[in-house]
Parts: structure tokens; C-alpha cells; sequence
């Protein structure tokens, strides 16, 4: 199958200070996943390619803590510009990255503009502290100051880099900080036009440093000393060891990880578009290769058979090949691994008693070369079993049926993840009720969408721990001091 357009892939190198380098301590062969065949050679930045890149971030520091809010406002402004300037060349580099479809390129690039936008605003209108003591008989003037940490250190994963970048980058480089990212070596692309637009939006050389590399890269930013605070999307084994090397020196690391999030469909719901809307999230975005994504569906039981069916023909009809083809809906997963995983999964649950509704089989003929797997519906899901408790990460829905509102909430909250829940009812109260009662970092009902920049996004459990977006997500790049001034 014809891959790509004559779109030319753009070279990697390691962006450090002003410099562009073309090599590290080895080579990764980028493989293209519609055609599994390798397509460009990564170079993989070492442990010293890691410490120039905090140098260089950490002598830019000064400068750009002392950069008038204003002027690094209008730079984030013109950064988002640049950005959705250049969204058919995003596009072309997350198909180039991963192999998402068009159609969902074009929506993370736009969604991306908003993340930087958002920040951008935040930057001159920073909250810098509050009034803590009123000077009077005796007492002292207090108040708080807002202080960026200095280096942050931003570990991303291979699903989504424009997006998570976007929702990384503008929020640090507002509140002063300078960074170095460490993209996956699996998607290094985007990453690379994005540093462009950096310098081309006046931001200076080192405030934004880009170290494509593995694990052996990744260790050494996490403990690099003049990292002062770690941020991480990315899995939970990843997570442990991260957490692990900053417990060493207490630094602290934000966690943006996985999810099994639950999407609880009452009878009461529009249930046409409830369908739509669980169909489209567990399939259509990413081939399912999103954290936030309703992974598990649960349906009340008088609406059951008919709702299992209904989603069971819409995943059939998504279309499923080529991400360049603007119906594509569904492109390939990320590696033959992906595969591999996914497919012992499906397999395992119908040992533990699902039933196969559509899917459940590697695409063959024409898409045999890539990795492409189809939409996968697994109905009457043990709640127990590994398919109910454990993250795919790829297109494959779990559906598990309920009685009544308390078993729904038990259901939902039965896994170690609490990223997202989703809701669809007609009953305003049963909707209050449920943004409480679900152990989650967001709750979205009736299909609102969620991942937007002016609310927190983040999760509990082994879901990870604090935000992106909102005025928390910018909050999580100061630290704060207490100041108080005596009479004497
Ligand atoms: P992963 O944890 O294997 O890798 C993520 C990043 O960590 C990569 O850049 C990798 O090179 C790096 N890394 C690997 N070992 C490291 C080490 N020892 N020290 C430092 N860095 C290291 O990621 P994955 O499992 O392939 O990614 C998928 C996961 O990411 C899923 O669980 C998904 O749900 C999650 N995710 C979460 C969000 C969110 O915002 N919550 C968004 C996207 C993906």
C-alpha cells in the first residue's frame, strides 16, 4: 500500500541551545506502521547529549525568568500562530509519527493551537501569590510568591507528541520555566517542526530544548540535578521507575498515565447518540491508542442487547486502512507489539468468557504489511477479568452489563486507574450524583468533550497525579514561598 503522499519527511536531530545535532549514542530505524517497513533513522540521545541539553536550558533560565510576562505572552501567542500556519504539515507528521488518521490529525493540531493559546494567556495575567498578613499592631506584612522551578525535565510517549506537547510546553515556558523534552524515539517528527516554531516565534535559543532518545535518555533527564521538577505521560511501569529515581532527591514529578475509564449508559439516555459516542471514542480516535478513551462500556440492562448491537454495527462500518484517505477513521496501532498485545488479549478474554461482537482478528490482504487491527467489541466482560481491569491501548471495547445506578458506580470503580468517566443519562440529578460518586480526574456527561485547555486534565490512582490544562496545570510549574516582613 502506497504509505505517503510526497510529503518529505524532515530530518531528526537533537535541539540543544542552537544546535542542531545529527548524532548520539545510537540509531533508531523509524518503522512506518501502514506499511511496516522503516522509513527514516532516529538518532538516540545519550546521557551527555542530555547533559548539554540541561546546560543549555538551565543558562537560558535567567533570561527568560526575567523576559517581561508580556513578551512571553505575545512569543506563545505567535507560537500558536506559527502552529496553526502549519497544520497540513502536522497533519503530515502525525501520520508520518504514527499513523493516525487525517481526519484526527487535523482535529489534534487545532486542538493543539488552543493548548498554546490558552497558556499564552496565562502568561502576563499570572496569579504571583497572595495577601497572607496585613502589617498592624505587632504583626507583619505577608504575602506569597509564585517561582518557576528553573529546568523542567518533560518525558512524553509516542500516541499524540504535537498534543502533548502543546499541553506541556506553552503552560512551563508561561510561568517562566525553561525545559527538555525527551519525545519517544518511536515518534520524532513532530517534535521537530514544532522546535522550529519555537525559534521562529522569538522564544530563545535554550529556553526549549528537544532530546529524541530511550530509555537510557529518559533516566538520565530524570536525575539530572538541575532538573528541578519531571513531567510524564507515558505507562505506569515507566511511572514506577520515574517516580523511583525522584524519590532520590524528592524531586517532584507530575504523572499523566493510562486508563480503563468507564462509560455508564442508563436507559434514560439518547441512546443514538450515546452509541455514536461510545463507538467513536473507544475507536476513532487514534485506533484507541488514547489514555482518556471509554475503554469499558456498561449498559443497563433493559436496553442491553439492543445498545451491544447497535455499537457492534457502527464499529463494523468504521472504515479501516490508510490514515492518508480522508474517511479513513481508523489507522494502523503503533507496532507489530501492539499487536501482539492486543491480539493475546482479545484472546484471553474469550477464554474468560467474552463474547466476540466484531473484530478480533489482524487485517490481512491489503493492510497485511502495517499493523492494522480492526475495532474489536467484546460483550458480557467479566468485571474481574483482565480485559475489564487492565488498559489495551489499542482498538478494543469491553462491555459489561448493569442493574441499576449503585452497581454501575461499584463497576466503574472497580479498576486501579481514575483518569476519566463518562456518563450518559437524561436525568439531571442522577448526572450530579455521578460527577461525585466517580473515582476520576474528569467526568464527562452526555458527550461533552473532554481534553480541552481551560479545564484540568489529570487522573487518581495508577491513573497518576496532577494536571495539564486550566489554571491548575499552570499552577503545577511554580513552586511557592511564604514572605513576611517584620517592623524591625
Ligand atoms: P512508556 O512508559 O513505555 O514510554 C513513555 C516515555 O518514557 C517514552 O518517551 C520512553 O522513551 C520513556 N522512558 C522509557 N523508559 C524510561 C525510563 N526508565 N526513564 C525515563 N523515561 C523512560 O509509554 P507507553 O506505555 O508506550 O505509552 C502508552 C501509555 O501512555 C499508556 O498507558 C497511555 O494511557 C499513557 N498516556 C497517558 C496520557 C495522559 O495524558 N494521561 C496521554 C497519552 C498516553
Amino acid at each position: 500500500m502506497a504509505a505517503t503522499t510526497d510529503f518529505v519527511l524532515p530530518p531528526v536531530t537533537l535541539r540543544i541551545g542552537g544546535e542542531a545535532r545529527n548524532t548520539g549514542v545510537g540509531i533508531h530505524h523509524h518503522v512506518n506502521p501502514v506499511t511496516g517497513r522503516p522509513d527514516a533513522q532516529i538518532p538516540l540521545a545519550g546521557a551527555a547529549d542530555v547533559d548539554d541539553a540541561v546546560n543549555a536550558a538551565h543558562e537560558a533560565f535567567a533570561l527568560w525568568k526575567a523576559t517581561p510576562a508580556g513578551t512571553r505572552s505575545r512569543a506563545l501567542l505567535k507560537l500558536a500562530q506559527l502552529v496553526e500556519e502549519h497544520t497540513r504539515d502536522f497533519v503530515e507528521l502525525a501520520i508520518a509519527d504514527n499513523g493516525t488518521a487525517r481526519s484526527t490529525a487535523q482535529a489534534t493540531v487545532s486542538a493543539a493551537v488552543e493548548w498554546i493559546r490558552y497558556y499564552a494567556g496565562w502568561a502576563d495575567k499570572l496569579p504571583l501569590g497572595r495577601i497572607t498578613s496585613v502589617a498592624g499592631a505587632g504583626g507583619s506584612f505577608g504575602h506569597t510568591l509564585r517561582q518557576p522551578y528553573g529546568v523542567i525535565g518533560a518525558i512524553i510517549t509516542w500516541n499524540a507528541p504535537l498534543m502533548s506537547l502543546s499541553m506541556k510546553v506553552p503552560a512551563a515556558l508561561a510561568a517562566g520555566n525553561t525545559m527538555v523534552v525527551k519525545p519517544s524515539e518511536l515518534t520524532p517528527f513532530s517534535a521537530m517542526l514544532f522546535a522550529d516554531l519555537v525559534t521562529a516565534a522569538g522564544i530563545p535559543e535554550g529556553v526549549l530544548n528537544i532530546v529524541p532518545g530511550g530509555a537510557e535518555a529518559g533516566a538520565a533527564l530524570v536525575e539530572h540535578k538541575l532538573v528541578k521538577k519531571v513531567t510524564f505521560t507515558g505507562g505506569p511501569e515507566t511511572a514506577r521507575k520515574i517516580t523511583t529515581a525522584c524519590a532520590q532527591t524528592f524531586k517532584p514529578v507530575l504523572l499523566e498515565l493510562g486508563g480503563k475509564s468507564a462509560n455508564l449508559v442508563f436507559a434514560d439516555a439518547d441512546l443514538e447518540a450515546a452509541a455514536m459516542h461510545a463507538t467513536f471514542m473507544a475507536f476513532g480516535i487514534m485506533s484507541g491508542q488514547a489514555c482518556a478513551l471509554p475503554t469499558r462500556l456498561l449498559v443497563q440492562d433493559s436496553i442491553y442487547n439492543a445498545f451491544v448491537a447497535s455499537v457492534g454495527a457502527l464499529a463494523s462500518s468504521f472504515k479501516v486502512g490508510n490514515p492518508q484517505e480522508a474517511d479513513t477513521i481508523c489507522g494502523p496501532v503503533i507496532n507489530e507489539a501492539a499487536i501482539d498485545r492486543i491480539d493475546s488479549m482479545v484472546s484471553r478474554a474469550q477464554e474468560q468468557g467474552a463474547h466476540l461482537i466484531t473484530g478480533g482478528q489482524r487485517l490481512a490482504g491489503d493492510l497485511a504489511g502495517g499493523f492494522f487491527y480492526p475495532p474489536t467489541v467484546l460483550a458480557d466482560v467479566d468485571p474481574a477479568s483482565e480485559l475489564a481491569q487492565k488498559e489495551v491501548f489499542g482498538p478494543v471495547l469491553a462491555i459489561t452489563r448493569f442493574s441499576d445506578e449503585a452497581e454501575a458506580v461499584a463497576l466503574a470503580n472497580s479498576t486501579d486507574y481514575g483518569l476519566s468517566g463518562y456518563v450518559w443519562t437524561g436525568d439531571a440529578r442522577r448526572a450530579i450524583r455521578l460527577a461525585e460518586a466517580l473515582e476520576t480526574g474528569e467526568v464527562v456527561v452526555n458527550g461533552a468533550p473532554n481534553a480541552v485547555a481551560e479545564r484540568p486534565f489529570g487522573g487518581i490512582g495508577h491513573s497518576g497525579n496532577g494536571n495539564e490544562g486550566g489554571l491548575e496545570g499552570l499552577e503545577e510549574f511554580f513552586w511557592t514561598k511564604s514572605v513576611a516582613y517584620g517592623n524591625g
